[in-house]
């Protein structure tokens, strides 16, 4: 038989993710750093790349690389420095990327994710460095286009050791990076858009041998999902190239996502291919200790803190937490809803339910909308003193997100009270059982669970606006054996 089918191999991935800073203007120059406007109209003599034209550092990307770099455990250097990086493209028109070599932001730092049998596991990052963004090249059937729009956008470069052993840890990887960099507000984060984008460099290797198999470098992945589904494809193609006997070339492959496989772009190319030497035009420098306690200071509490906190704080279950703290924003309102309303569990309920089904079928975000966590409290409890029905206050705050306007004031205008006065309820039973004599009479003769059914007509004849437990009872009243 043959012995390398019994060998088991292990996967090997390091991540680079380019990340688009959220400033006002480019890197090194006041254009502004916009997306989707009109080609070529956010350009100067500087991300031209025209003769004499010199860079001066975006103070504020410095800044959020900064923050950034503070955020995942890293060291700030000491001293800072850019250097060039040469390589030619239509799309970079100085011929070389002004990128950070050995002098980078920030480096060893680390991220948390939890590995496959649920364990905490730590992913090392090796540096976070600053750089410009390339422009675009838009290929027409005759000829190409160049957009230098995007040409000096910052990026901030993360890189991690070869730490996960996965897709699926590569997948929850990216997953915690992005919620961390979003409660930074350094990025909008949207892969669609291009402001989050990601290399996966995978190997694998025989169990149990230390030395790394040679890797390849996927690229052109447009979502966390297409990450995945691209390392798994590239692990499989690793294995039976090797278990035919050959090797594996290091290269730089795209993934296809339509076709679902990768095709080689280029082979690899090292370090000393691209001649790195320092930019002479920005000189190296310090950031002082004071500078960098003052970022430090603006992080928030970032989301896996929060996560645990809450769950501490308000007893309320991993699962509610983990919904929550997916937007910081969303967890701010759950925390401001608490001081007006102590079911907890209740508030997560309609955060997780009603109020993320209204963001999400407009396409929007808590930040955009006009809802205070006082009114939305008020919604809730109408609810517990049987004011509303929890059809009409779904209703209501529909509406309350579409105008603006105040929990009462919605449910004086709609009329959306709960009908819980007795007689008015008397009476609309009595018309239901009328209309439906048949059932009425099966719960005469003891078909309990047939109650829920005139509960429901009452319920249609009133728009949502009876008290169902009301109705209830007065049905049964009316329908039990004795009478
Ligand atoms: P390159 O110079 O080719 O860009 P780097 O050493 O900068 O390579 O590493 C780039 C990324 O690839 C890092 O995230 C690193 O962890 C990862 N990496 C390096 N070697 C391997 C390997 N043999 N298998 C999987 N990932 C690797
Ligand atoms: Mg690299
Ligand atoms: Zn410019």
């Amino acid at each position: 038989m043959d012995k390398t089918a019994t060998k088991e191999y292990e996967t090997v991935i390091g991540l680079e993710v380019h990340l688009q800073l959220s400033t006002e203007s480019k890197i090194f120059c006041s254009c502004a750093n916009k997306f989707g406007e009109d080609p070529n109209s956010l350009t100067c003599p500087v991300c031209l790349g025209l003769p004499g034209s010199l860079p001066v550092l975006n103070k504020k990307a410095l800044e959020y690389g900064i923050k950034a770099g503070l955020a995942l455990n890293c060291s700030i250097n000491p001293l800072i420095k850019f250097d060039r990086k040469n390589y030619y493209y239509p799309d970079l028109p100085k011929a070389y990327q002004i990128s950070q070599y050995d002098m980078p932001v920030a480096s060893n730092g680390f991220l948390m994710i939890t590995d496959e049998d649920g364990k905490p596991k730590t992913i090392r990052i090796l540096r976070a460095h600053l750089e410009e963004d390339a422009g675009k090249l838009i290929h027409e059937s005759t000829c190409s286009l160049v957009d230098y729009n995007r040409t000096g956008t910052p990026l901030l470069e993360i890189v991690t050791e070869p730490d996960l052993s996965s897709p699926q840890e590569a997948y929850d990887y990216l997953q915690n990076l992005k919620l961390t960099l979003q409660y930074l507000n350094v990025s909008d984060c949207d892969m669609e858009k291009g402001s989050l984008r990601c290399d996966a460099n995978i190997s694998i290797r025989e169990k149990g041998v230390i030395k790394l198999g040679t890797k390849t470098e996927l690229k052109n992945m447009n979502s966390f999902k297409a990450v995945k589904t691209a390392l798994e494809y590239e692990v499989s193609r690793h294995k039976k190239v090797i278990l035919a006997g050959d090797r594996i070339t290091q290269e730089s492959r795209l993934w296809d996502e339509s076709k679902q496989m990768s095709f080689s772009m280029r082979s690899k190319e090292e370090a000393h291919d691209y001649r790195y030497f320092p930019e002479p035009d920005l000189v190296p420098f310090v950031v002082s200790d004071e500078r960098i306690s003052e970022i430090k200071a603006s992080i928030p509490e970032l989301p896996f803190t929060k996560l645990e906190r809450l769950i501490k704080e308000y007893k309320i279950t991993e699962y509610d937490a983990r919904i929550i703290i997916q937007d910081n924003a969303i967890s701010d309102f759950f925390e401001e809803c608490t001081l007006h309303y102590k079911d907890f569990k209740k508030i997560c309920n309609w955060i997780n339910g009603s109020l993320l089904q209204e963001l999400n079928s407009r396409k929007t975000k808590l930040a955009q909308i006009d809802l205070g966590a006082l009114e939305f409290t008020k919604l809730i409890q109408k609810i517990d003193d049987e004011t509303l029905s929890n059809l009409a206050a779904k209703d209501v705050l529909t509406h309350m997100i579409d105008s603006g306007k105040s929990v009462d004031e919605i449910v004086k205008e709609k009329g959306l009270s709960q009908v819980s006065n007795d007689s008015e309820l008397e009476k609309i039973v009595e018309e239901v059982i009328a209309d439906n004599e048949k059932v009425a009479n099966e719960i005469k003769e003891g078909k309990e669970s047939a109650v829920g059914f005139l509960v429901g007509q009452a319920m249609k004849r009133t728009q949502g606006k009876a008290n169902p437990k009301k109705v209830g009872e007065i049905i049964k009243n009316k329908l039990s054996k004795s009478q």
